[in-house]
Order: structure tokens, then sequence, then C-alpha cells
């Protein structure tokens, strides 16, 4: 018997997809190679995408609300992109000299963002990270980064410690930031100083124990893992004021985010950063990562009077075909084009909010232009502890997703969920149908049962 006739014998509706994570777990630690892929409770193995949509291996067609984690603008397939890399191909991939393609992609963030003066490209939001704290750290001569409980970072050491919380140390009688994995390093979280996003008041008494010491405050203007947390104004005014104050930087991180507009997340929510970092969309579906900012702060990484303070280079690093595939997608995304994916996420926010309500059902709707996140929640979480799932919360997520991909919709149960340019307002209001179904089954309704 083939394991796929096995694996329809046992039951399973996505056969295909049921051999192949038999076959991964072969190979690889739970069966995948990256720990955002959903397990529940065998993984959606993808055979194409076509515009909105994806395929899977069993020939299931859904609505991709995913978007590789927020990355694809414009779907699957973008005839653009796929021209101009098609061509690409054929001339080159990758060099170790400059071509003109990181040029043109470089000046289009920088005649949008306003923020970024210059730029230095790499090959993930990860490492666009890593090198804005390396130049804050050589900029200013300090080692310390301070960060909001919760966000998610990537995963360079400084920028993930924090990420799953904090504990009041005996040890240094101070909060202290939670280690990632086992193992890290003590002395890593001894240099860095976890907030609490949103903390209007508290912000200054646990800034000031080590403002001498701080490079950068590392923030995401709008947390995703968090909660996707809309931030105070006067959260963003007091945090500047302080930065500003005390010769600390401020790094945004958009490398989600920079999804909310033309000019990015920064500008939309008055944040004036030093150091920008990027990535996702503006690769154009191909791995990209982009550290920008300030003229004086980015010459660390220059080597015009000596060696640049801070090494950056990388295999890839601005690899055409990224650079290419970026730009197209970007150009392709005028101030227009970002207005009208922002009209139809209010559309589905407001669809989903108004569902809730009307269903009296606990959930809500958190996002900002094509982003959106559905909470387990009555209300809207403004802070990372009210964002925070309950495990039951949590399984009812799992069922919300499970439900939407039973109705051909592919939905993260606990991440941004987001638009692409080829979706329609027929597409919106088959995402709120199915959630209507969803809040009328016995799951999706028995939240307070649970509780
Ligand atoms: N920062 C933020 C805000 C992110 O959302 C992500 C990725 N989800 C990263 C950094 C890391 O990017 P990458 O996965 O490309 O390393």
């Amino acid at each position: 018997m083939s394991t796929v006739t096995a694996a329809r014998a046992a039951g399973h509706v996505r056969p295909r997809s049921a051999d192949l994570y038999h076959r991964g777990r072969g190979v690889f630690p739970s069966g995948v190679t990256r720990s955002t892929v959903d397990l529940d409770p065998y993984p959606t193995y993808l055979l194409r995408g076509e515009g909105a949509y994806v395929v899977d291996v069993d020939g299931n067609r859904l609505l991709d609300l995913n978007n590789n984690f927020t990355t694809l603008l414009h779907g699957h397939g973008f005839a653009p992109v796929v021209d101009a890399v098609t061509d690409l191909l054929r001339k080159g991939t990758c060099f170790s000299n400059p071509t003109d393609h990181e040029i043109a992609l470089a000046e289009l963030l920088v005649s949008r963002i306003p923020a970024i003066e210059q730029v230095r490209f790499v090959n993930s939001g990860t490492e666009a990270v890593m090198f804005a704290i390396k130049a804050a750290r050589a900029f200013t001569g300090r080692p310390a980064i301070a960060r909001f409980e919760g966000a998610y970072h990537g995963a360079y050491d400084w920028a993930e410690t924090g990420q799953y919380g904090s504990f009041d140390s005996a040890r240094t009688g101070r909060r202290t930031a939670r280690s990632a994995y086992t193992g890290a390093p003590g002395t890593t979280a001894d240099t860095v100083v976890v907030l609490d996003f949103n903390d209007v008041d508290g912000l200054e008494e646990s800034l000031m124990p080590h403002a001498k010491s701080l490079a950068a405050i590392l923030i995401d203007p709008m947390p995703s893992r968090a909660g996707f947390l809309k931030p105070l104004p006067q959260f963003i005014e007091r945090l500047s004021e302080f930065a500003q104050e005390h010769g600390i930087l401020i790094i945004a991180d958009e490398v989600l985010n920079l999804r909310q507009g033309y000019n990015g997340a920064s500008f939309r929510y008055l944040l004036a950063p030093d150091l920008v970092t990027a990535g996702k969309i503006i690769g154009g579906g191909f791995p990209i990562g982009a550290v920008g900012g300030r003229r004086d702060v980015m010459s660390v990484f220059g080597s015009d009077a000596k060696a640049p303070l801070v090494p950056q280079a990388g295999t890839f690093s601005a690899n055409p075909v990224s650079m290419v595939a970026g730009r197209v997608a970007m150009e392709a995304m005028t101030s227009q084009d970002f207005g009208r994916l922002e009209r139809l996420g209010d559309r589905l926010r407001s669809q989903l909010s108004e569902l809730a309500v009307k269903h009296d059902a606990s959930f809500s709707i958190a996002g900002a232009a094509s982003l959106f996140r559905i909470h387990p929640k009555r209300k809207v979480p403004n802070t990372y502890p009210d964002a925070r799932t309950t495990p039951a919360e949590a399984a009812r997520m799992r069922s919300l997703s499970r439900f939407f991909r039973e109705n051909g919709i592919l939905l993260p149960a606990d991440a941004a969920a987001c638009l692409s340019t080829p979706m329609t307002d027929g597409d919106i209001d088959s995402v709120s149908s199915a959630f209507e179904m969803f809040l009328t089954t016995s799951e999706g309704g028995k939240e307070e049962a649970q509780q």
C-alpha cells in the first residue's frame, strides 16, 4: 500500500500532505524546516500559487491570507516580477560586483521612506535588525538595547532575547529578559532592557537606570507577534523625547509593517527613527533585508577614512534577483495601490468586527492597512499582557484557522494576516461569510464555556 493510500485509509482528508509530512519527519526536526509552519495536525503542502490563491498538493484551492508571512504584496506569479526575473536569470543571478539594480531599489526606498537617507542590503529581516543594532552600538559606543516584551525581531540574540518575556532576577535585582533558547549566554540578557509597549507612564522609569548604556531602542511601530498593538500617540512622543534627551537611537523595525503604506509605518505613526529595518515586501517574493537611516549613522558601514566600524558583507547581499523583483513589485505599488489595499482591509476589519458583535462572540480584529489579526478576545488588546492567549483561546484560534482551511481560506493562527492586490471585494466577502459560518458552529460559539 502506498503511503498516500495509507494516509487516505487512516482518514486524512489531505492524504498527499499527510504523506509528505511523513517523509519530512525523516529528515527535519518535527518534520519541517522552519518553526513557523502550521502543524495542525500536519502541514498543508503547496503545489503552486495563482494570484490571490494557492493550490495544495491534494488539489484544494485556498485564498492566501498569509502571503508568506506578509511578504507578497501582489500575491503569486505577479507577471511583471515573473517577466523581469525570467529575463535576469539568463544574464546571471549573482556577482561579486555591484549592479545598477541595487542602486535602483535603494533610490526607490530613499525616495519613499522619510527616515532613510542611505541604505545597505542584506538577505533577511534578521540580518537587517542585527546590522541595525551593530550600527547603533558603533555610532554611540554603547552596548545595550531596549526592546518590547513579546515583539518579534528575528533571530539575532540581542533581538530575540526578551521576546518571550522577562522575570524579576534575584541576581541582578532588576527585570531580566528571558533568553529565547536554553543555553543562551546570560550576558546577552544583561545588555537587553525589556519594556512594555504602550506603557506611557512606566517608560521613563524602566529606561532611566540604563540611559547611559543604551545604544538604541528597538521598536516595531505596531508589533505584530505581540498582538498587533496600535501605538498610542503619547507613547511614541514620550519614547522619542527620552531617546533624544539621552542620545539613544531609535531603530524602527519595519520588516513587516513597511506594508502599512507608501511611506512606511513610522511615518504613519509620527515616529522619526534614526534607523529603519525593512525586508519582506521589498524583495518582491525573494529573500531580502535592508537597514537604512540617517546618513551619519549609516556611515559606520562605510570605509571612506579607515576600516568600517561595522563590517557588513554577505555573499548574496544585493543579489540582482532580489533587487529587480523588489523594485518591480514596489514600483507596481503606488500610493493609490496602497490606498486600495487599505480600503479592502478596512472593509474586512469592519465586517469581521460587526459579525463578532452580532453573534456576541469573543473575537476582535486588530490591524491597519492591508494587515489584520483576529484575536480570540472581546476587546482589541492594547498591551502585550492583554494580547496573550490562554490555552483555551489559542485552541479557538486553531479551530478558526482549521475551519477556514476546510472552507478554502489560508489564515495564520497566531500571526498577522494580510491582503494582496489581486484580491477583490468578493474575496473579502467570502472571508466574512466563512467567519460567520464559524461563529454559528459549536466550536465558534462556545468560548464562554471553555474559560
Ligand atoms: N522583524 C520583524 C518585525 C519581522 O516581522 C520579521 C519576520 N517576521 C523579522 C524581523 C525577521 O525577518 P526574516 O524572517 O526575514 O529574518
